[in-house]
């Protein structure tokens, strides 16, 4: 195999689809190919969203994006959220927004949205080249030279999305970052984000229990920031959506000790279980629970309003005596009340990439054009999707950028 493409583009998955998509849409059939190392593409995108696909999000903002202001800024002013829309829309897709404002495909179903960018790809004659594991790439004269090995693919211009190290399950590897160091291309340092959080508090108890709730980073006894939604106990400490997105912060500090170029010596996860009561307001309904309940034993205590295990995690925490909930005392029912709005965990580690969403670090502007994302040095190379150093929020921000930086990095193509 020795052929020659005007494009190729390394890397089957959200930003590469997007990526060949625009590439054939102009240059024509037959003059694509899209290169990928497993046997299909698209593998990660049919995880993601639990299976449902949340490929964007109605609140799109800057400020849900860390990493490199400047690619950022020239991404999100490119792909703005219309023409999210737009592009969906002329795939087939249409989209409805949940109460948070996350877009998923209307049948609710990844596959849905895998299937409609397979099909653009074929009916544009982009050629889908799987189980291709590209070791180098090479420049000669005006072509690059692609090679797995075995094989070798020529293009003119090469567009690199070979995502991050997050959930090697899904086939991810770190192989894209090798290629790119082949040629002399340096990436800012890769952490996990978007993951679960390790905690010292032992939380074995609460393993699979999930609760609607606050969580906040408490940094010296300051709230610097906090998410509203789900929260889920792990069997050594923190998992769900709030967590995820918080999760960057609590990894800044664990590995520098400092979060957002300030210093800080003590950080914590702190749960607000109930949110919508103030302390007075759940003292007092804790008051009824302890006559409608006289005769449930203590742990029981707030079995009403939290799954049975999480009852029995606060009351045991709160050190109130096995006894029945008639017994707790006043001192003990605002001891309860306190920790039901301010349950503290202290975070020992971030989850590794095996259960990360994302993967923050990578090729910033240094590296690359952010109004192009070709590389400053090697002209018609360009680089997009999560190799970036660019990681968004949960909600589908990851996608938006995957497919916006895909489509960017073709717009130079010719
Ligand atoms: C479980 C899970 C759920 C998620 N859910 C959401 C969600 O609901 N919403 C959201 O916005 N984001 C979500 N994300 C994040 C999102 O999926 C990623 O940010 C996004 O898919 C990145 O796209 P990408 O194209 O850059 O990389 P990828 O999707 O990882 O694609 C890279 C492709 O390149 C291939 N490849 C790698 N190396 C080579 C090589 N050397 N040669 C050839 N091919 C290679 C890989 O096999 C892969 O197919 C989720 C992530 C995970 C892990």
């Amino acid at each position: 195999m020795n052929k020659k493409y005007t494009a190729a583009v390394i890397g089957g998955g959200a930003a590469g689809m997007a990526a060949a998509i625009a590439c054939s849409e102009k240059l024509g059939k037959g003059s694509t190919v899209i290169i990928e190392k497993q046997a299909r593409i698209g593998r990660k995108l049919l995880a993601t969203g639990n299976g449902r696909c949340n490929i964007g999000n109605n609140r799109l903002s800057e400020a849900n994006y860390h990493g490199d202001k400047k690619i950022i800024s020239s991404v999100l002013s490119y792909y703005t959220l219309n023409k999210e829309k737009r592009f969906l829309a002329d795939l087939g897709l249409i989209l409805r927004a949940d109460n948070e404002g996350r877009l998923y495909p209307y049948s609710n179903r990844a596959s849905t949205v895998l299937d409609c960018f397979r099909y653009r790809l074929s009916q544009n004659g982009v050629i889908e080249l799987c189980d291709f594991n590209t070791v180098s790439i090479k420049k000669e004269n005006d072509f690059f030279r692609i090679s797995s090995g075995g094989d070798t693919v020529f293009a003119k211009y090469v567009i690199i999305s070979t995502g991050s190290p997050s959930s090697p399950s899904l086939g991810s590897d770190e192989s894209g970052y090798r290629l790119l160091e082949s040629l002399g291309l340096k990436k800012n340092t890769l952490f996990p984000s978007l993951s679960p959080v390790i905690c010292k508090e032992k939380t074995k108890s609460l393993k699979g229990v999930r609760a609607k709730g606050k969580a906040s980073v408490v940094a010296d006894e300051k709230i610097i920031s906090s998410r509203i939604g789900e929260i889920q106990f792990t069997e050594n400490g923190l998992s769900g959506i709030c967590i995820f997105d918080l999760s960057r912060q609590v990894n800044e500090y664990l590995k520098k000790g400092v979060i957002s170029g300030s210093i800080y010596s003590n950080v914590k996860i702190s749960i607000d279980l109930m949110p919508e009561y103030n302390e007075s307001d759940l003292i007092g309904y804790l008051r009824k629970c302890r006559s409608f309940f006289a005769q449930r034993d203590s742990v029981e205590f707030l079995s009403a309003i939290f799954d049975k295990k999480l009852s029995a995690y606060v009351c045991s925490y709160s050190g109130i005596d096995n006894k029945k909930c008639r017994s707790i005392t006043e001192n003990e029912i605002k001891i309860i009340a306190w920790l039901v709005k301010n349950l503290e965990f202290t975070p020992e580690k971030i989850s590794g990439y095996n259960n990360s969403q994302v993967c923050a670090g990578g090729y910033d502007s240094g590296i690359v054009f952010p109004e192009t994302l070709m590389c400053r040095k090697i002209r018609n190379l360009f680089i997009c999707g999560e190799l970036l150093d660019v990681d968004g929020d949960c909600g589908g921000y990851n996608l938006h950028f995957a497919i916006g930086s895909g489509l960017l990095a073709a717009k130079s193509v010719k």
